[in-house]
């Protein structure tokens, strides 16, 4: 037997219920903040990622899913939204017509990572993107969206972790002075902060590697090395977020690598997921739009894992959907009941929100309640040769076990006694 691809994941329809309710309620609170939705290709060139990401991360380095086309050229499944984004607001000159966007995003990702709990190969990411402003209001407006989300799903068990990566000319100093740091330890270091020492030195402080651990917590402090405007800028963004009533905690160790980052990362953590503790993060990162060819354009986002929101949500016992119950279920009991079963389904979706379900498998008069059941239906409608020789069904409760002979082609009146029941239920 063929099976899925490790590290991806099929829906199930008893899952799929969860997974509607939670998107729905993200598109909800994302249309409350003002932002609207955009769509980009699941592939694009790989060059968009190598500059868009940046070539000294993991995600560029070891975990794009890249791959040559016909014609030879080389496409990635994308790892993240942001950078396909961004290249949509240039190639489509959208800031032209508004200096200000409010845009968000959700689908599948890819990245070639270890599969774990949490941690998958194709996974699920909803982004906001606010793009255009450089005020601590744009940081705060698009924290406060990811807060919103995660507070609406009832979840309670998570922190927002919050640092200054200061202004890009302050992270240059801050990169040299890591560099003058590391440089008379790193012959006994891991042969990972023997290369980044000279591409990325912020990375060598998100190491985990035994060898690299006892040089990191004298390591200087981004903290000290932000120049005035940049730790304005930070208490700016504190400052709000406390009359937001946006609890927050200062990570120092909270670093971006990446040169075009500047001033706001945050990122919300949980207790409850183990390893994988990341449910979401973001940051500013003004220097994208040049890294791709475009004007400097001020922007900040966020993304969240949607399987990581699932889980927390199960693992806090919160439910977030109700399963999806028939209306009608369309008992017919011969051959010839059977087209006047599907017709009267047909009516029956068509004039109203009912979900409405037929047997197609011929079934006993059993057997079909029994499915009845299965799919929680409110009703069965009856039609065997009695009924149809009258024009009449029968329409059964499921929960009360009331009966009544209703007129078959009446289609209001049918509608008035599904109706009023349901009313009255609620
Ligand atoms: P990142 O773009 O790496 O900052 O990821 C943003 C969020 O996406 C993370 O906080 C996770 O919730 C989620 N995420 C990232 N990688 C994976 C993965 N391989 N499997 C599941 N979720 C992921």
């Amino acid at each position: 037997m063929i099976q899925a691809v490790r590290g991806t994941k099929d829906i199930l329809p008893s899952e799929i219920s969860t997974w509607h309710s939670l998107e729905e309620l993200l598109r909800r609170i994302a249309g409350q903040f003002g932002f609207q939705e955009i769509r980009t290709p699941i592939f694009e060139h790989t060059e968009l990622f190598a500059r868009g990401i940046g070539e000294t991360t993991d995600i560029v380095g070891k975990e794009m899913y890249t791959f040559f086309d016909q014609s030879q050229t080389s496409l990635t499944l994308r790892p993240e939204a942001t950078a396909s984004i961004a290249r949509a607001v240039l190639e489509h000159t959208l800031l032209e017509k508004n200096p200000l966007l409010r845009l968000w995003y959700m689908g599948p990702m890819f990245r070639q990572e270890r599969p774990q709990k949490g941690r998958f190969r194709q996974f699920h990411q909803f982004d906001a993107e606010l793009i255009g402003s450089s005020y601590p209001e744009a940081d705060v407006e698009i924290i406060a969206l990811a807060y919103t989300l995660l507070r609406s799903l009832g979840l309670s068990s998570f922190e927002l972790h919050l640092n200054s990566l200061g202004s890009i000319s302050s992270r240059m100093r801050y990169r040299a002075a890591l560099q003058q740091y590391f440089r008379p330890h790193i012959a006994a270091m891991s042969d990972d902060s023997k290369q980044r020492i000279e591409t990325n030195p912020l990375r060598i402080l998100d190491s985990k590697h035994p060898d690299d651990t006892p040089f990191l917590r004298d390591a200087p402090q981004l903290i000290d090395y932000l120049d005035d405007e940049s730790r304005n800028y930070f208490e700016h963004v504190q400052k709000l977020l406390t009359a937001l009533e946006i609890p927050y905690i200062v990570d120092y160790h909270l670093v971006r690598g990446l040169d075009y980052y500047c001033h706001t990362a945050f990122e919300f953590i949980t207790s409850r997921l183990g390893a994988q503790n990341a449910l979401g993060g973001g940051g500013r990162y003004d220097g994208l739009f040049e890294q791709l060819g475009g004007k400097h354009t001020p922007a900040i986002g966020f993304a969240f894992g949607i399987e990581r929101l699932l889980l927390l949500l199960s693992e806090e016992n919160k439910a977030v959907s109700k399963a999806q119950r028939t209306d009608v279920y369309i008992i017919t009991l011969d051959d010839e009941s059977r087209a006047i079963g599907m017709r009267l389904a047909q009516h029956l979706r068509s004039t109203s929100n009912f979900i409405v379900a037929t047997d197609t498998l011929r079934r006993s008069l059993k057997a079909q309640m029994r499915d009845a059941d299965r799919t929680q239906s409110r009703f069965v409608a009856i039609i065997g040769e009695n009924e149809r020789l009258n024009n009449t069904i029968i329409l059964k409760e499921m929960a009360s076990g009331a009966q009544q002979l209703l007129p078959l082609d009446n289609i209001p009146t049918l509608l008035r006694a599904l109706d009023t029941t349901a009313v009255e239920q609620s």
